[in-house]
């Protein structure tokens, strides 16, 4: 039997699954990804992704929020609509939010006002919130230094910065999200040594598919796009890195991302 896994970041709602979600999802099960959080990135997105927790319910969770590319476009009935969301039993963090300084398609004084806005409605919900950050790591740990006494809990997913970063982020008691860029020769490598500095209980996986297809796959699948199935990929990695093995990388990942969605 394949260990269970929980895949932290599944942009299921994006148009490269239209085609075939029934069959990823079905994959995924096949290898053992039982639980995926959904990625809701904008209003809209977030909305779909709930309804799509409906079709696979006792796989599916997903988090609602307004990506920081597009804070540009958030209004404050966007917020009201978001707060109804939260209440939802299958929405389990407030997000994706945060900041990319890396392509500032926001402004960022705006990217920092909408960002403290979710962060507001995770303490006032009482829910974690899960978090993007590129080129911004100073400013992001400022701002949720500020708050960190009332949030429960926060992840920067798809962490790919440097030690500094990551140890302001452990600093703060926060978690990490590891991705199939730990498998990337070209760009993802500096990450292994840290690999080890991440305490177990802080530590999850994710794909953040369809992007980011893992470079170790292996036969090579023939489309580019990545899918929950291909989460062993980044477990096997961290597994050589850390010299664990997969299945205690497996259990120690999900346990902390069972906990830390608060999932039944
Ligand atoms: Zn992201």
């Amino acid at each position: 039997m394949k260990p269970e896994l929980v895949d932290i970041g599944v942009n299921l709602g994006d148009k490269a699954f239209d085609k075939d979600r029934d069959d990823v999802v079905e994959r995924a099960l096949e290898a053992g990804v039982t639980t995926m959080i959904l990625t809701g990135t904008t209003l809209e997105e977030s909305q779909q992704t709930v309804q799509l927790t409906e079709l696979y319910p006792d796989h599916c969770f997903t988090t609602a929020g307004i990506h920081p590319h597009y804070a540009k476009d958030a209004t404050e009935q966007h917020f009201a609509e978001l707060r109804d969301m939260y209440k939802l039993e299958k929405v389990v963090a407030v997000g994706e939010a945060g900041l990319d300084f890396n392509r500032d398609f926001s402004p960022r004084p705006v990217q920092e006002q909408v960002f403290e806005k979710h962060i507001e409605m995770a303490v006032e919900t009482g829910m974690p919130l899960f978090c993007h950050e590129r080129d911004a790591s100073k400013r992001f740990a400022d701002i949720v230094k500020n708050y960190r006494d009332d949030i429960c809990d926060l992840v920067v997913h798809c962490f790919t910065a440097d030690k500094e970063s990551l140890y302001r982020y452990l600093d703060l008691d926060l978690h990490i999200g590891i991705t199939g860029w730990v498998c990337d020769e070209r760009r993802g490598f500096h990450l292994h040594p840290l690999l080890n500095d991440i305490p177990a209980n802080k530590l999850m996986v994710e794909t953040d598919c369809p992007y980011l297809l893992p470079r170790t796959s292996k036969p090579k699948p023939k489309s580019r796009r990545n899918e929950p199935a291909f989460l062993g990929e980044v477990v096997k990695t961290i597994a050589a890195q850390t010299g664990k093995s997969i299945e205690q990388i497996a259990q120690e990942t999900t346990k902390t991302a069972k906990s830390f969605f608060r999932l039944p």
